[in-house]
Order: structure tokens, then C-alpha cells, then sequence
């Protein structure tokens, strides 16, 4: 800490006060390469280390933000990339995005192809560009043998039908991938067990509203199929709301997630750690 310019220390107190962490924690997604953590990158990762994070996957939103995940990777020792256009960025996607896509998967340290999706709600894409990228990602991803990260708001049907199709097309290797904030949808949850997928749950398991997704949760039929996630900078657990989210502040998640399903927080741990590592083929750290 002594290295650290007095400025950099003060930012550290002054964002989050220590708080209980936990050995061997996840964030399977967490938009580390974003704007919001320009001013303090390295405060954050080094309050996710001391939260007991050990592996942190930073998805891109569009080739640009996918080149700083990747580079984020070559950097810091816990961080790997996915690379990827999102939904809201669908109609920059082209035979030239495409290209530099596929240039970007191919770099050390890249385990997923994503964020990826369908999102009817914001609709900053028409909805045919949306499904003609999603497709397309997911061809390529089926093609580097790389698993997914999904972004799916106001569009699970067509999702899940979209993915359904991908999976279908398999040639004796598994294509499988993450359902991004899961919120408690039943179908999705049917569906992400039925097909080996996985469910990323993440702040929002702690706000009031979400009793639908902590009794999905309950005795543990569930959870072999749940990785831990922040989507930090958004979608901060409750108390921390209206304010940015971060890494560390996984724990929160896990001990929400622990009280839910009635398992021990080691467990919790442990067994989604270990769903992360297989997805995303991670090696143990
Ligand atoms: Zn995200």
C-alpha cells in the first residue's frame, strides 16, 4: 500500500469500507474494462483480492470494450476476458466486425464469447439485427468451441429458442454457456437444467423483490447450476443501490445465495467455483 499516490488511497476508503470476504469467491461477470472504473481499476481489483475473489471474467459490450477485457487479461492475474457485441450494440455488427472479433477470441486469456443476446426492452437494435448477430456470435462461438455469456432481457423466448437451435447443431462438443442475471424466470430455469446451462446470479438476489428467485434457490437442485456474477458497475446488492457496484462485493452475493438455499457459504463457494472453472475452463487459482 505504500507504493500507492495518496489520491488512489483516499478513493479506496472513501468507495467501500472493509467488509468480510471469503477464500476462492467468483465474479463471472463484471465490466472491469468499463469507463466507471477509470479513475480506480486497480483499488478495485486489489478490494477483490482482499475480498477473497480469485477469478474474475470481464465480457465485452462491442469490439472496443472486448479489446480492453482482453487486455485487462494480459495484465492482471484473475481476470479473464470474453469478447463479444452486445445486443445494444447489434447494428455495428458486420463481416468486419466479425473479422476483428474472431482476431480478439484467439488471445490468451479469452474463455467465453460474450455479452451476447437478445434485449426487447431497451430495443437500441431492431429486433432482426439483434437475432442476425446473436446468431452469428453464436456460430463463431460454436466454431472456437468457446461457451457463451447471454444477455436476455424481454426476449426469453427467442432466446431460448436461438440457443436451443445452437445446440442442436452439436458435433460431439458441448455448447453450453451462462443465462446472465437470472431473475427467478422459471422457464429459463427449466430450460438452463434441462440443457447443462448455467444461471448467473448476482445483486439482484438481494433486493426485496426477488423472493420468486430465493426459493428457486432452496434445497440445492438448483445450485449445480449456478455461477456467481456483479455485472458491477450495475446492479449493486441492496444497500449499496443507486451506487457502483464492484467485484468484492460478490461476498454479498454468495451470503445472500447461502441463506437462500439453506447450504453452508463455503459450499456455496466451493460448488460454484467449481460449475465456473468446468464452463468457462478455467484452471484452479
Ligand atoms: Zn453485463
Amino acid at each position: 500500500m505504500s507504493a500507492s499516490p495518496p489520491d488512489a488511497r483516499r478513493a479506496w476508503r472513501a468507495a467501500a469500507p472493509p467488509e468480510r470476504g471469503y477464500a476462492g469467491l467468483t465474479d463471472t461477470h463484471c465490466h472491469l474494462e468499463a469507463a466507471a472504473f477509470d479513475g480506480d481499476r486497480l483499488a478495485v481489483i486489489e478490494r477483490a483480492r482482499a475480498a477473497g475473489v480469485t477469478r474474475m471474467l470481464v465480457p465485452g459490450t462491442d469490439l472496443e470494450s472486448s479489446a480492453r477485457a482482453v487486455k485487462l487479461a494480459a495484465e492482471v492475474d484473475e481476470v479473464r476476458a470474453a469478447v463479444g457485441v452486445h445486443p445494444h450494440a447489434a447494428t455495428t455488427w458486420n463481416s468486419n466486425a466479425e473479422r476483428t472479433l474472431r482476431e480478439l477470441a484467439g488471445h490468451v486469456g479469452v474463455t467465453a464469447i460474450g455479452e451476447i443476446g437478445l434485449d426487447y426492452y431497451r430495443m437500441h437494435s431492431p429486433r432482426d439485427v439483434q437475432r442476425e448477430a446473436f446468431r452469428a456470435q453464436l456460430e463463431l462461438a460454436g466454431e472456437l468451441q468457446l461457451p457463451v455469456i447471454v444477455h436476455i432481457r424481454q426476449a426469453l423466448e427467442d432466446t431460448l429458442l436461438a440457443l436451443s437451435d445452437w445446440s442442436a447443431a452439436l458435433r460431439g462438443e458441448s455448447r453450453r454457456g451462462v443465462l446472465h442475471a437470472f431473475g427467478g424466470e422459471a422457464e429459463a430455469a427449466a430450460w438452463a437444467t434441462t440443457h447443462g446451462w448455467c444461471l448467473g446470479i448476482g445483486g439482484v438476489i438481494t433486493y426485496a423483490a426477488s423472493g420468486p428467485l430465493r426459493e428457486l434457490v432452496q434445497g440445492e437442485a438448483l445450485m449445480g447450476n449456478v455461477v456467481l456474477e456483479t455485472d458491477a458497475p450495475y446492479l449493486p446488492p441492496e444497500g449499496r443501490r443507486g451506487r457502483r457496484n464492484e467485484p468484492a462485493l460478490v461476498a454479498r452475493v454468495a451470503e445472500r445465495l447461502a441463506a437462500a438455499s439453506g447450504m453452508d457459504i463455503e459450499r456455496v463457494i466451493a460448488l460454484t467455483r467449481g460449475t465456473a472453472q468446468s464452463l468457462l475452463r478455467w484452471e484452479p487459482a
